[in-house]
């Protein structure tokens, strides 16, 4: 199909060699090795850091118009779309994901950074309500040096929502992919250097998270990290952020609650229901993980559930019917399976999956059945814990006061979905319902004009949307008087407190 990047490491601008810890990349579907490279070690992160400031610094840079700018972020954007097969290739032999997934995650990142280019050229400054005898304004300037530290689960998609607006704001940028597929994010910088941005506003450097993560987060000429992962790494680097007084943004993990009133269109329920936490083989931070259904329909709903989840299509990600393909790698897969031996021991019942599948098209995959389990409580660990794969939990509830009751009764909050037939009841639950992201019948839905984040341990800030730059911007104010007079001592003179 495509060649693999080869592995050598973006720093600054320069392929080069990394002298880090080794990284093996896989091919999750059967098990084959993509590449073996070394990823950046400390000094490797220091060169990127130096050279990243001095291009940074640089006027050409910090004072670009934004029109000027945008056309980098134009170019990406081109690029991306220029390269979207061989993007989507690069993703599924990195992820297992299937090719028809990969595509869309490729072209929505092509679509974020012309999005934020089209905002950095719309965003006004504002010149604020005199009160005095100055004109006052404030403008946003760039941060400096942004740390951009991304998971593996969609990797093109969350390294664009992080470099397109971090770069749009001014930034230099130092890119960290998970180890487990750090071969698109070595794509990505193949592109921005066709597309011309000057070296060193860019470096990609995978690597350990101990190593090349916490020089990233600690070092003291990075002024922001935007984090996405897991909630405990999430949490020990923005203990390490506090220390140094730095701005972290964070995209944690998730639990959330699907909830189906008697009401709900059953066909529309079920379909979204799975599609909200199987698509992606679940390895998804929204995944619909917690199912609620009304008493009265409990039973009937499962029955359909059940069985149209058995019916799904699990095969190999370059097969075009594949809807629920391999696991990112047999580790990850262990893992969900030690969740779902856990929740055995507490007394679940396994209703469908709980196994991987058999025959020989699944040899060496890191394949694991779509799974639902039930008869647990609210309280059990299975219904807490973020399980990160396609293994759902399903629970009766009375009424709405009793699904808002048992929704909010977990750490997390970063999703929800509902679905009725009654805007009303959908509306007074979404606003009940501690999460960043309410859908109604539908699941897993975006758009990158809307903002996402989450609430609780799925972290602080949000990304997307038109003010998603301004999280990348220092904001200033400026006072220019307009009195010529000397300054009075007393503020209650000039009326401007
Ligand atoms: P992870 O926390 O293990 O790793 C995320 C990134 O942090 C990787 O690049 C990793 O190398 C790096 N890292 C690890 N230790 C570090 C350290 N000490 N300092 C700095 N960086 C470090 O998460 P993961 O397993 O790659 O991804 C799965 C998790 O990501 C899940 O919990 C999922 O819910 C979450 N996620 C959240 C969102 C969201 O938008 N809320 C989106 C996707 C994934």
């Amino acid at each position: 199909m495509f060649e693999l990047p080869q592995g050598n490491l973006f720093i600054a601008g320069e392929w080069e060699p990394g002298s880090g810890a080794e990284i093996t990349s896989i091919f999750p579907a059967d098990g084959t090795v993509n590449r073996i490279f070394h990823g950046a070690s400390r000094e490797d992160g220091l060169r990127a850091i130096a050279r990243a400031k001095v291009a940074q610094a640089d006027p050409a840079w910090r004072q670009m118009l934004p029109h000027e700018r945008a056309k980098y972020l134009y170019a990406i954007a081109d690029g991306i779309e220029a390269n979207c097969d061989r993007i989507a290739y690069i993703q599924s032999r990195d992820t297992g994901k299937t090719l028809r997934e990969t595509a869309l995650l490729a072209k929505s990142a092509a679509g974020t950074f012309r999005y934020f280019g089209a905002v950095l050229e719309t965003s006004d400054e504002a010149l604020t309500v005199q009160r005095g005898g100055a004109l006052t304004m404030s403008v946003h300037e760039p941060l400096g040096l942004v740390a951009a530290i991304t998971p593996w689960n969609s990797p093109i998609a969350s390294d664009a929502q992080k470099v397109a607006p971090a770069l749009a704001a001014g930034n230099a940028v130092l890119l960290k992919p998970a180890s487990w597929s750090p071969l698109v994010s070595l794509e990505l910088a193949r592109i921005v250097e066709e597309a011309g941005l000057p070296k060193g506003l860019l470096s990609v450097l995978p690597g350990a998270g101990r190593e090349i993560g916490n020089l990233l987060v600690e070092h003291p000429d990075i002024a922001k990290v935007s984090f996405t992962g897991g909630t405990e790494t999430g949490r020990s680097l923005a203990l390490k952020a506090a220390e140094k007084l730095m701005p972290v943004s964070l995209e944690l993990g998730g639990k959330s609650p699907t909830i189906v009133f008697d009401d709900a269109d059953i066909d529309v329920a079920v379909a979204g229901v799975m599609f909200g936490v199987f698509s992606s083989t679940g390895q998804s931070c929204i995944a619909g993980a917690r199912l609620f259904v009304q008493r009265s329909v409990y039973d009937r709903f499962i029955e359909r559930l059940v069985s149209s989840t058995r019916a799904l299509a699990v095969g190999h990600p370059f097969d075009e019917e594949t809807q629920v393909s391999c696991m990112v790698h047999p580790d990850h897969r262990d893992s969900v399976a030690d969740f779902v031996q856990m929740a055995k021991q507490e007394g679940a019942t396994v209703l469908c999956g709980g196994e991987e599948p058999r025959g020989n098209k699944y040899q060496g995959g890191a394949y694991y059945l779509p799974t639902i389990l039930a008869d647990v409580p609210n309280t059990a660990r299975i219904c807490r814990e973020e399980v990160f794969g396609p293994v759902l939990v399903a629970l009766p509830f009375d009424d709405e006061a009793d699904v808002i009751a048992q929704s909010n009764d977990n750490d997390y909050g970063l999703a929800c979905g509902v679905w009725t037939g009654d805007m009303a009841k959908a509306w007074r639950i979404g606003r009940a319902i501690n999460s960043g992201t309410v859908w109604v019948n539908t699941y897993k839905q975006f758009s990158i004009s809307t903002p996402f984040g989450g609430e609780k341990d799925s972290g602080m800030g949000r990304e997307k949307g038109r003010d998603g730059i301004r999280a990348y911007m220092a904001q200033k104010s400026f006072y220019f008087d307009l009195t010529g007079q000397p300054n009075p001592w007393s503020d209650a003179q000039t009326g401007s407190s």
